[in-house]
């Protein structure tokens, strides 16, 4: 193999020298060829004005950084009418005028800075013998075409956030191709009518529920038909029966605690599942939530409830739609590496009542490494289980062991393909189902909405909705697709979804964040289009 193998094809060249060291090749090198085109009026010449040295990076060799040395020449342009009168000869496709890599190492870079962006593809260059600077990769990136793509028939939009619940902006898919076509920085109404309107032929879209894309659609393309995304419809669902879960939580805990359900449920009998040294502040709390409740009947806003009693707006928002104190999230009693001292633990507690800093360094004498917090969590545990006082009865509690399913688990499960559940959630679900209650009524109908979606049955959506329309937790959920309707019943009857293109979509955020947050808009857009 020639050594100009190795090299770029940079035209008729001849090796003067090659030295190697450690880190780097310095190839010396000088063109050879007749005469050269001008680059203005293409006339070529030969006549040699002068000769200058000129330095390009190549591709690594044996992880070792390649240097080519050019002595590259000047010619004279012998037409008389051309403007240009000396001009420097060209390197055939090696490397562009003035460029300091080339082309094929500018490509590698591209590559790399596209995968990875600036500051990491730059150290992964670093490594790789092909030194550069982030901000070269970022202009690398920038710099390169827009992918064309043939306008989509098949079109899913989504939005995507740049940074949650402030700004978002809008993916466009091609569904058949399955890939990114577009993003748009922005999910505003007219943006996405602009960029519609400038690529016809667009016949199916699938969006989610929000009403900015379906009123763009209208608007840019009355003639399509558009899908609600399946997905999204699922999302929505679960919230109404996480919500409905949330509102009946006296039911769904007398249900699951297999008690009789509170016979009115305005006024719940406060059922105490704690041990009495917990009692304090469980009282504490729900004299809270009866006050916030009675001030809301008063006519108070949520918002001035929430600033009187220091509580988050949501947690009052919780307070007023739930009919018992929310118990959920206690945490689950797992098995614990103390609990092979907890014998020791028990003797001590009863006999005379040490601190856990004093017990943390008996623990310690006994060869038994753990932290502070988690042995005064444990030791709480311990006191309530011996019904000892609390050494500090204000402190909240946090681990009494309860294991109930949360309102979403539960809504979840709720959805899930019944064959597909596990045996708890069966066992939850169908008890839930045989309560006295309107949940029984809201699980069996989102069940059957649910398999509706999987089975492609749109044709008994409107049957379905009557039947939700009567029911009190599932009707504004039901009113919703009213106003929906004929896209509901498309993404319930058409293969169409954005489901398939998940993985795009994940591609998009993984781009994102590895930006850790300060990428525009304009580099994103660059790197996903061309990573896709
Ligand atoms: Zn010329």
């Amino acid at each position: 193999m020639a050594g100009t193998d190795l090299l770029p094809p940079l035209g008729d060249l001849r090796i003067l020298s090659a030295t190697m060291s450690d880190d780097v090749v310095v190839v010396s090198a000088a063109t050879t060829s007749q005469d050269a085109a001008c680059p203005v009026c293409r006339f070529r010449s030969q006549s040699v004005h002068s000769r200058y040295a000129r330095t390009i990076a190549d591709l690594p060799w044996q992880g070792r950084r390649v240097r080519i040395r050019l002595l590259v020449r000047r010619f004279r342009c012998s037409n008389v009418d051309c403007p240009r009168k000396v001009f420097c000869e060209r390197l055939a496709d090696a490397a562009q005028p003035h460029a300091r890599t080339t082309c094929r190492l500018t490509d590698a870079h591209t590559a790399v800075g596209t995968a990875l962006g600036g500051e990491a593809g730059s150290r992964l260059c670093q490594r790789l013998a092909a030194p550069t600077s982030p901000d070269t990769l970022l202009r690398r990136i920038k710099s390169l075409p827009r992918p064309s793509h043939p306008s989509p028939r098949v079109l899913g939009v989504d939005d995507f956030a740049f940074r949650r619940r402030h700004t978002y902006g809008t993916v466009l898919i091609d569904l058949e191709r399955r890939c990114v076509v577009d993003l748009l920085p922005d999910r505003e109404t007219n943006t996405l009518v602009r960029w519609l309107e400038q690529r016809p032929g667009v016949e199916i879209v699938s969006r989610d529920r929000a009403s900015a894309y379906s009123q763009a659609v209208t608007a840019a393309v009355p003639s399509a038909t558009q899908v609600a995304d399946r997905f999204h419809l699922l999302v929505n669902l679960r919230e109404a029966m996480e919500r409905a879960f949330q509102r009946g939580a006296g039911v769904v805990r007398a249900v699951l605690d297999d008690r009789k359900p509170t016979p009115d449920a305005t006024t719940p009998a406060v059922v105490l599942p704690f041990k009495p040294c917990h009692g304090t502040s469980r009282i504490e709390r729900q004299s809270r939530f009866d006050r916030v409740r009675s001030l809301y009947r008063e006519g108070r806003s949520l918002r001035s409830i929430a600033r009187e009693f220091r509580l988050h707006y949501r947690t009052v928002e919780r307070y007023v739609r739930t009919d018992a104190l929310p118990t959920w999230g206690a945490g689950m009693r797992r098995g614990s590496r103390l609990d092979r001292h907890a014998e020791f633990l028990r003797e001590r507690l009863q006999r005379d009542g040490p601190t856990s800093a004093q017990l943390h360094r008996e623990l310690a004498s006994r060869g038994c490494r753990c932290g502070a917090s988690f042995l005064r969590q444990y030791v709480r545990r311990l006191r309530c289980e011996l019904e000892l006082p609390p050494r500090r009865p204000s402190r909240p509690m946090s681990a009494v062991p309860v294991s109930r399913p949360s309102a979403r688990q539960l809504a979840i499960a709720v959805l899930r393909d019944p064959a597909t559940r596990n045996q708890k959630e069966a066992e939850h679900v169908k008890r839930l189902a045989a309560a006295e209650s309107p949940l029984g009524a809201a699980i069996a109908l989102a069940e059957s909405f649910a398999a509706m979606l999987r089975q492609r049955r749109g044709d008994g959506l409107e049957d379905w909705l009557q039947r939700a329309e009567r029911c009190n937790c599932l009707q504004p959920f039901a009113a919703g697709i009213r106003r929906d309707l004929d896209a509901v019943r498309a993404g319930l009857s058409l293969p169409w979804s954005n489901g398939p293109v998940e993985g795009s979509v994940n591609r998009l955020k993984l781009i994102k964040r590895s930006g850790y947050g300060r990428m525009g808009f304009d580099l994103l857009r660059a790197r996903v289009l061309n990573a896709s």
